[in-house]
This record gives structure tokens, sequence and C-alpha cells, in this order.
């Protein structure tokens, strides 16, 4: 047991209690076979069940139509980086017997590392536009009006267009799936929901391709969930490798390749399947919650106050992303006077509200708070926030 925890770190982060107890006791006896769930084959019948579960319960969470597939690779948002750019320019080819470029939205960090390792494998990509760019004080912290960039794609050919749903480094997040990629049959919208998976309602029928990394809001490191249209798949399927070879495009290595993951339920070599238990434990806390439109209720109470909190002193603190794109899971801000910065998180580790300090390359402070983190644990946060600086000031 333990005393409910106040972590507000980036990830891995803190996953509810009454999960890890769960989780805990299946690691060393699971459904009283005498084994624990990480000792087991992962074609027995135990584990195929563990993974028909996480895909039923994700399926209802979620409302993944029919038309779309789920299946779980090892490795994080950094095999995604790579495996959606040589899987998606296949499909591409097998789709048009062409190739076009892959064009990225960049709003931060991470989709800005998932565009360079699309030209690092020479994948054709473009950049949309990256936010830096436009941005007032050359950073990220803004998302460009659509009206600016929405004529790149119109009309134009792309093999897919990626964005980054939350920037979980600059705080950054996409409101909603912007208009110009609404309804669009012949774009394959492929996002990054690594840090806000399962945080809100999403109409999953609109994208190409969902991945996100466990170790936020659904579990532990070392699975990534993908979410695909099944007309994907086949497009792949029909590419032979001397046609790649003949067009320049790398061959997807073959644990990555997304037609033969999903062949064999996401089995086609050892899925770390105590990994996707925690993973299913976690979506069946969540439906025995209300599912997503009750978490989305309490996110929207937690951010709302931490951002009040904030914005209720001006003169103290600053808060670098504008409103519109402010993320509802990564509360980034900074002291006006860094000189304070050290006494902030003393007096926060105190009260044991832990795991504030700021990414490295930003600074400051971030107050994650994925799903798991109370709603108690976020007004504690907003109470010392705003003590600190009228004791401050
Ligand atoms: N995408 C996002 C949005 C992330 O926050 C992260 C890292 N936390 C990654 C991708 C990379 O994930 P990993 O470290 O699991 O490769």
């Amino acid at each position: 047991d333990r005393e409910e925890p106040q972590h507000f770190g980036a990830g891995p982060a803190q996953l509810p209690t009454k999960v890890l107890q769960q989780a805990a006791k299946d690691l060393v006896n699971f459904n009283e076979i005498g084994l624990g769930i990480g000792e087991i084959s992962h074609r027995s019948k135990e584990a195929t069940k563990v993974i028909d579960d996480a895909k039923l319960h994700l399926r209802q969470l979620m409302n993944i139509p029919d038309t779309h597939d789920i299946f779980f690779i090892q490795g994080g948002g950094t095999t995604g980086f790579s495996s959606i750019a040589t899987n998606l320019e296949t499909a591409y080819l097998g789709k048009t017997g062409e190739i076009a470029p892959a064009g990225y939205l960049v709003t931060g960090s991470w989709s800005q590392k998932a565009f360079e390792e699309a030209e690092r494998l020479h994948i054709p990509s473009k950049i949309i536009f990256n936010s830096k760019d436009s941005d007032k004080n050359g950073k990220y912290g803004s998302i460009p009006d659509e009206s600016l960039w929405e004529d790149k794609i119109k009309g134009h050919k792309f093999s897919y267009i990626y964005f980054c749903e939350n920037e979980t480094v600059h705080g950054v997040e996409w409101n909603s799936l912007p208009e110009c990629l609404q309804n669009q049959d012949d774009i394959e919208v492929v996002a990054d929901l690594s840090s806000d998976i399962l945080s809100r309602e999403i109409d999953v029928s609109q994208y190409g391709v969902i991945m996100a990394g466990a170790q936020k809001n659904i579990g532990l490191a070392g699975l990534t969930v993908y979410i695909i249209k099944k007309s994907i798949l086949h497009n792949i399927s029909k590419v032979s490798d001397d046609q790649l070879f003949e067009f320049g495009i790398p061959i997807t290595p073959i644990a990555t390749h997304y037609p033969t993951i999903v062949k064999n339920n996401s089995a086609y070599n050892t899925i770390p399947i105590f990994t996707l238990h925690v993973m299913d434990l976690v979506f069946q806390h969540l439906l025995e919650k209300g599912g997503v439109p009750a978490q989305q209720r309490e996110n929207e109470q937690k951010s709302a106050s931490l951002y009040s909190a904030l914005d209720s002193h001006p003169d103290f603190y600053n808060l670098p992303v504008d409103k519109n794109c402010r993320s509802k899971m990564n509360v980034v801000f900074t002291l006006k006077n860094p000189e304070l910065d050290s006494k902030f998180l003393e007096e926060a580790s105190a009260l044991k509200l832990t795991g504030l300090k700021g990414h490295r390359s930003v600074g400051g402070f971030r107050a994650s708070i994925y799903n798991a983190l109370s709603i108690e644990a976020v007004e504690n946060l907003s109470k010392f926030i705003k003590d600190f600086a009228e004791k401050n000031a």
C-alpha cells in the first residue's frame, strides 16, 4: 500500500494505485494459475485473452469503428516515428503506384523529432509549418491559424499528414482536428497521442493512424498502441520489397511491419504481456469510472484550476503558451524571478508535491496532470501556487 502520490512528472507517470495493486498480485499469481502473467507463453490462452481484452476495452473507451484495427508494438513513441514513416509511405505507394511527401505540422520538440526521423530514413517529407517561425517569441507556444497554412495542403499530394496532438515538453495541445484535415478521403491523418490518449473524446474515424506510447495516461513504458484504418494495412500489403527498392523507400523491419503485427494479433514476436495487462487494467479502471467523458470533465476541472491559479498572479508567473492551445495535460510555467526557482521546488516537495521541474530544454516548471492525478492533488498544487506568489511577491 502507499499514501496517494501527488507526482506531476511528465512520464513515466503516476498510475492508479488500485491498478498497481492488482498488477502486483497478477505478477506473482495470475488468475490462480500458479504462475505470474509475465511467466507464461505469449501465445497461451491467458495471454491471448489479455490481448483481446485490451483491444476490446480500448475499442469501447474510444468508440473505435470497425474500419480500424488496434495493435501493440514494443518500444515507445520513438519506434512510432520510424515505423509510421516507412509503413505509411509504403501504403501510399500501394494505393497510388507512386510516392509523395509526408507533411509534418511542427508545434514542439516531439513533432520535430518525428519529422527528423522520417527525413533520416529518406522518406520524402516536408514541414507544412513550424510554429516557432510564426511565434512572437520565436519559441514553441502557439499554433498558427489554419488560414496561414491550409493552402500548402489543399490540392497537393501527401502520403500522410502528421501532427502531435499534445506536445509534452512545451505544453502545446491541439484543441481539435484542423478543419482542412476533417472528412478528407484522400489525406491520411496521423497523430501522436502519447501524452493525451483517453484524456478527452475524439472521433477516431477521422484518423488514418493514432499512435501512443503507454507510459503517461495508460500504463508502463515498453509498449505503444496503434489504431489504424484497415485500408492502410491492405495498401501496405500490396507492395513488394522490389517495388520499394525501385522507389528508394526503405523496407520496414519485420518487428514494426504493421500488417504482419495485425495478422498475428500483436504476438508475431514476444509481446510484453505484463505491460499489456497493466494497460488493460487501466482501461478497465477508466470504464468503471465512467469512461472518457467522465475523465474529460475531470481533466477540464484540473487544468482550469491550475491555469486560473497561475493567471491570478500575472506579475509573478509567466505562461509561455497561447491560451487557445494550452495543454490540459502538461501545464508549463516559469517564475518571473528565476532566483526563486529552487525555493519553489523545495517548498513544493515539503508538501509532497513532486515531479514539477520543467524539461531541461525549456526550464522553469511543468505540472503534468495526467488521468491518474486526483482532483485533490491538483487543488493542493493550485493552492501552493497562489500561496507561494502571495508570500514571495
Ligand atoms: N511523443 C510524445 C508526445 C512524447 O511525450 C514522447 C516522450 N515522452 C515521445 C513521443 C517519445 O516516447 P518514447 O520515449 O517512449 O520513445
